[in-house]
């Protein structure tokens, strides 16, 4: 096998175990929309600014799942290896921290963060912002929406420097902010 082959073989294993592991859940839009529509979207946007690396890409597919789903560290090192498990864990947040916690740590991991860990980070934002303005979630008035966005762009300042166009995309989301 050639390793297109194989990298195309790993994008399309991680996509196939997102979609297992978020089957059950929905995006809290008013569509209810599929949960692993939000990984796709974050795949297009980083293929779109040119960031075909399969590691990365495979990382973006699964990022959510140590976060919302059973998924463990070593099930998914055993699945994918310890690259692409390492970016997933580099961008989940620990669940037993309050809000206020989390979003603090968030800002700071983003200064440390490996270089794939950011552009997963940074696709991730960007296509939060972009969902809030279209869609946005039920029950956030115009207030939880701009909160999103400020901390969304304190983390994101806290990375810059990584990806032109990517930082770029996510300027251009942040400027429709509500
Ligand atoms: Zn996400």
């Amino acid at each position: 096998m050639s390793n297109k082959e194989k990298n195309l073989i790993l994008v399309l294993k991680a996509l196939t175990f997102a979609a297992e592991k978020h089957r059950h859940q929905r995006q809290d839009d008013a569509a209810a929309s599929p949960y692993i529509n939000h990984p796709i979207a974050l795949v297009n946007l980083l293929i779109e600014v040119g960031v075909t690396d399969s590691k990365v890409i495979s990382a973006a597919l699964l990022h959510d799942t140590l976060e919302d789903t059973d998924t463990t560290y070593a099930e998914l090192k055993i699945h994918f290896g310890k690259k692409i498990s390492d970016i997933v864990w580099e961008v989940t947040d620990d669940k037993s921290l309050t809000d206020a916690e989390r979003r603090r740590i968030q800002i700071a991991h983003a200064k440390t963060a490996s270089k794939h860990a950011k552009l997963v980070k940074l696709a991730d934002k960007t296509c939060n912002l972009r969902d809030i303005i279209k869609t946005p979630p039920v029950g956030w008035d115009i207030k939880r929406q701009r909160d999103y966005f400020y901390w969304a762009q304190e983390v994101i300042d806290a990375l810059r420097g990584v990806h032109k166009k990517l930082e770029k995309a996510f300027d251009k989301a942040y400027a429709l902010r509500p």
